[in-house]
């Protein structure tokens, strides 16, 4: 059977690596089983959703190079869940309550100071129709709690019923149903809570495995009871570690600079940058620069995911950009060189992208190359300067170029080491440091070389 697996987001807000480590795995697992990977807006909070967010995870996802193959919108699907909630409801699954949430809290208080656990006590299961009259005379409106089937016929006698599902990333889970409370489907204004549309359209778009975040854990539990209630075959499960900084602290959605909008266009990152560490830390593999997602998706399994938080320093991600711009071919960012006003061909690329931090360095070497250079030399480092003026070889010039000057004027001066190599790059890139003088030499050409020489030499 092909995978169907679904990315959920809710556009209340800007995705991050964290989300993205949830999207990834979701949409690598789909096709590497050559299978559908669904984004389904969760969107049932009208007021919170924004068309604006819907379309900015759309555009990062599209950037990270995630293509849904269908896209879906609870907010188009009420239908479906008042259907199931008209099941539930004939079934005796789902029953109305009427208690505030500052009751509910005393009540859990009072449970608590009893030693016993703050599990819903189904007291609205109860209430008689003319109590139930009388409290919706009062104003009060009912939500619908779920009764959960923990128990053998009296639901005030619930009886330990442990659920069992075999998690892709953690093993067999079991949990016990007669420890959770009665879960809350739908709210007093008639608004549903993300569990149940989650299962009418995992059942109704036939998911067949759910990858999300370990913080969904016991919501699984109740799902795979719902599941039942509806009718309907339970997707498997898996729940991966959630990316934590170093700190410990999770990831949310008020950490702007986590955003993929902002890794994208204030921290300049590449979309492989993120997709390698969103997929692969807090795994047993090695974090390493794959230049496509083909080639991670050989690299990710479920059963890699540790169970341990997986902690990442942001900072690391500029090292491992460096080395994803390294994998990098030309054919690869040939468009976007040109588009920044950076393409020097082939030879150009080859010579700088292991230098790179961030793609738009790649400017900089570019007019290094073409443009004009300052050189910033010291007093000390004429005899050098003047010397490589004298010895500079005529063209044609390869790679191997410079250190034939550099032998001459080491010949000429007796300079070596950097007292010999820092005065050459400094004279002729303007810069302490950069990629190889070997391949940016014939790149420069002998005409801008000498004419940088002789300004440095003055
Ligand atoms: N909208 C939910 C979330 O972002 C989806 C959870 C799920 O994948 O079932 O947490």
């Amino acid at each position: 059977m092909k995978p169907v697996t679904r990315f959920a987001p809710s556009p209340t807000g800007k995705i991050h690596i964290g989300n993205v480590r949830t999207a990834l795995f979701n949409w690598l697992f789909a096709k590497a089983g050559g299978g559908d990977f669904i984004l389904r807006f969760d969107d049932t909070d009208l007021t919170r959703s924004k068309p604006e967010f819907v379309e900015a995870i759309e555009r990062d996802l599209r950037w990270l190079g995630i293509g849904p193959d269908r896209v879906e919108f609870q907010s188009k699907r009420f239908d479906a869940y008042q259907a199931a909630v008209d099941t539930l409801i004939a079934a005796g699954r789902l029953y109305p309550a009427y208690e505030t949430p500052d009751e509910l809290d005393r009540r859990r208080k009072r449970q608590r100071t009893r030693g016993l656990p703050p599990v819903y006590d189904r007291a609205a299961l109860k209430l008689t129709g003319e109590e139930k009259t009388e409290l919706e005379a009062e104003g009060r409106k009912p939500h619908w709690r779920f009764l959960l089937d923990n128990h053998g016929g009296d639901p005030f006698q619930p009886r330990p019923t442990p659920v069992i599902w075999n998690d892709l990333c953690r093993g067999e889970q079991t949990i016990d149903l007669s420890a959770v409370s009665d879960p809350v489907l739908v709210r007093e204004d008639g608004t549903y809570l993300y569990t149940l549309p989650s299962v009418v359209d995992d059942r109704d778009m036939s998911v067949t495995h759910v990858i999300r975040g370990e913080d969904h854990v016991t919501n699984t539990a109740v799902q795979l009871d719902l599941f039942k209630a509806l009718g309907a075959d339970a997707p498997v499960f898996a729940h991966h570690n959630l990316l934590t900084l170093p700190s410990g602290e999770g990831l949310s959605k008020r950490m702007g600079h986590l955003s993929i909008e902002s890794l994208r266009e204030e921290s300049g990152l590449e979309p492989m940058t993120i997709a390698v560490a969103a997929v692969l830390i807090g795994t047993s593999e090695a974090v390493a620069p794959y230049a496509s997602l083909s080639e991670l998706e050989t690299h990710f399994d479920l059963a890699k995911v540790s169970r341990a938080p997986a902690k990442f320093d942001p900072e690391d991600l500029s090292r491992l950009n460096g080395r994803v711009l390294q994998e990098l071919t030309y054919a690869d960012v040939a468009e976007r060189l040109e588009a920044v006003g950076a393409d020097g061909g082939e030879m150009l690329w080859n010579a700088i992208r292991g230098n790179l931090v961030r793609f738009a360095d790649a400017k900089d070497w570019f007019d290094v190359v073409n443009g004009e250079v300052e050189a910033e030399v010291e007093a000390g480092d004429a005899p050098v300067i003047a010397a490589a003026v004298d010895a500079l070889p005529a063209e044609p010039w390869d790679d191997a170029t410079f250190k034939t000057l550099a032998n001459a004027v080491k010949n000429l001066t007796g300079a070596k080491g950097k007292a010999l190599f820092m005065p050459l790059r400094k004279a002729i890139t303007g810069r302490a440091s950069g990629p190889e003088m070997g391949p940016l030499l014939p790149l420069i050409g002998r005409e801008k070389v000498i004419s940088r020489l002789r300004a440095s030499a003055q």
